[in-house]
């Protein structure tokens, strides 16, 4: 029985659950804090990218001022 994620969008409230696809789909499934049925499925792991990580690559480029090159003996 696999453990699922949960928050509850009344106190926001994150908890983990251990229970069957049924058991969801029945709304047997409540926030642990505030007892509310009104609760949402936390997906971990997988789906989410992080979002900015080819953007970092345009500001990066330092070049010392003396040479046009971004790597040089005296730019390190
Ligand atoms: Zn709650």
């Amino acid at each position: 029985m696999p453990n699922y994620d949960f928050e509850c969008q009344d106190c926001h409230e994150t908890f983990e659950v251990r229970a069957t696809i049924k058991e969801m789909e029945e709304g047997k499934i409540s926030c642990v804090k505030c007892k509310s049925k009104n609760i949402k499925r936390i997906f971990n792991g997988f789906g989410f990218s992080t979002g900015k990580s080819s953007s970092l690559t345009s500001s990066s480029s330092s070049s010392c001022s003396s040479c046009s090159s971004r790597s040089c003996s005296t730019c390190g």
